[in-house]
């Protein structure tokens, strides 16, 4: 094992992150940026692998995110650039025939989140005519984060957020009548949540991940200082105080620093065991066999009702029983954990140290789930869980799609140099981030 200092990874100085990229944007494009526009990466509290079962999901946006400069142009091309080493390839050109579903998504590139946002965008703008892009509309744009690439935290839906704003900026009648800074008062919750659910069908349509909606409702909709209920059975969001967590108590986001690929087989594959057992169970989504209030439900007598229905067969849909039932178990209780950690944090007659350490081991039970049923965790996050209830935590989880990614803890601060020794000795790759909920998307 490597040793090495853990460190904790600053979400910057946004005017100085503008300011520079501004400079870079000018220096790249030999043009000036008409604005920057800024999305948040987000922490989940409790909803992983369950907002496409129409679950509760709870999170938080960070004060980390994805910046984006940009500027118009005529020709309906997207010329891009990432500022991040591991994926900077100098500028992709993409032509207007290139921008779409039926434009081969093959080889993935990470400039299709940003050219399939354009054409989510046009396609609201059917519907909306004050998001309709114009025809020959195209831009040139500049991106840079400070989120871990492929770390659990969302960046790719910040990248999708932060996008979708440049593009109604530049491209749009809203933008034109709300130039700038005038567009983050402009927008209406109603606006955030169509252009959520605009870049949800980027994700899916043109790069082919299995979202759910949970990251862009986020990054498109979070409010400083609360987690967002968000009850992905309509999409509407209930904003809860976390105070009561964090009178004494902190959240981190620990980056492994192992990156994990969504876009590939093992998330999908998940997704479809868990919606194998829901036919069987005879719903179209696995939060209906749940009590419209579930907080206390007992899962057992669905779970039962599989075992009776799968007993004759070999397999389901060419699955395996055994693999169908671990993720469903996984979705249920999941499902259960959102709705008690809704009614916790809605309540106001708890005491602190009550709430933190109810709160911690309902993140440490989604733990084991993510590891046994979902079975989507891994070595180094199942050994920071076990460092960090080690040192004092009150609940670890691991957050995002799994398969690489971060683990949020719950702690107190005069734990947190106890923990940061331990975690040195991890692994190298290993940075802390401060969950500090922060606002969604906007324009700079
Ligand atoms: P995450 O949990 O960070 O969202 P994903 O695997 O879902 O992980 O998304 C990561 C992908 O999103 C990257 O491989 C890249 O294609 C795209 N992406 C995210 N942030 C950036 C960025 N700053 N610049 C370029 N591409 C990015």
């Amino acid at each position: 094992m490597r040793t090495t200092d853990a460190v904790w990874l600053a979400p910057g100085e946004p005017q100085e992150i503008q300011s520079d990229l501004v400079t870079r944007f000018q220096e790249e494009y030999g043009r000036a940026a008409s604005g920057t526009w800024f999305a948040p990466g987000r922490a989940n509290l409790n909803g992983e692998h369950i907002d496409f079962h129409a679950g509760r999901c709870l999170p938080m946006a960070l004060a980390h995110g994805t910046y984006v400069a940009a500027a118009p142009r005529t020709d309906g091309k997207l010329r891009l650039r990432t500022l991040d080493a591991s994926l900077d390839d100098g500028v992709t050109t993409v032509r207007p025939d290139q921008i779409g579903p039926d434009a081969p998504a093959e080889p993935a590139h990470w400039s299709h989140y940003v050219s399939g946002v354009l054409w989510a965008l046009r396609e609201l703008g059917r519907s909306q005519p004050e998001f309709a892009v114009d025809a020959d509309f195209g831009a040139d744009l500049l991106v840079v984060s400070t989120l871990p690439i492929g770390g659990g935290l969302s960046s790719s839906a910040a990248l999708e957020c932060a996008s979708i704003l440049a593009f109604l900026a530049l491209g749009t009648p809203f933008g034109q009548d709300n130039p700038l800074q005038d567009l983050n008062a402009a927008l209406t919750r109603q606006n955030r949540t169509d252009l959520a659910a605009a870049c949800v069908r980027a994700e899916v349509e043109v790069v082919g991940a299995g979202t759910g909606g949970l990251d862009q409702s986020a990054a498109m909709r979070a409010r400083p200082g609360k987690v967002l209920s968000l009850d992905c059975r309509d999409f509407s969001v209930t904003p809860l105080d976390i105070g009561c967590i964090q009178r004494g108590y902190r959240l981190i986001a620990v980056d492994t620093g192992e990156a994990h690929r969504l876009a590939d087989g093992q998330f999908g594959d998940r997704r479809a065991d868990a919606e194998a057992a829901a036919r069987l169970l005879g719903f179209d989504r696995l939060r209906d066999a749940l009590p419209e209030h579930p907080r206390k439900a007992d899962v057992s007598h669905v779970l039962e009702e599989f075992d009776r229905l799968a007993e004759q067969l070999e397999a389901l849909e060419g699955r395996s029983i055994e693999a169908c039932r671990r993720r469903l178990r996984h979705a249920l209780t999941e499902m259960v954990r959102s709705e008690k950690l809704h009614h916790l944090l809605s309540g106001e007659a708890y005491g602190v140290r009550h709430i933190a350490s109810t709160v911690g081991d309902i993140l440490t039970a989604a733990h084991m789930s993510m590891r046994d049923d979902a079975e989507v965790s891994f070595d180094v996050a199942d050994l920071v869980v076990e460092t960090a209830l080690a040192q004092g935590a009150e609940g670890a989880r691991l957050i995002g799609g799994g398969f690489g990614g971060s683990v949020l803890v719950l702690i107190s601060p005069a734990a947190i140099p106890k923990l940061t020794a331990a975690l040195e000795r991890i692994s190298r790759g290993i940075r802390l981030l401060d969950v500090a909920p922060s606002a969604a998307a906007h324009a700079l």
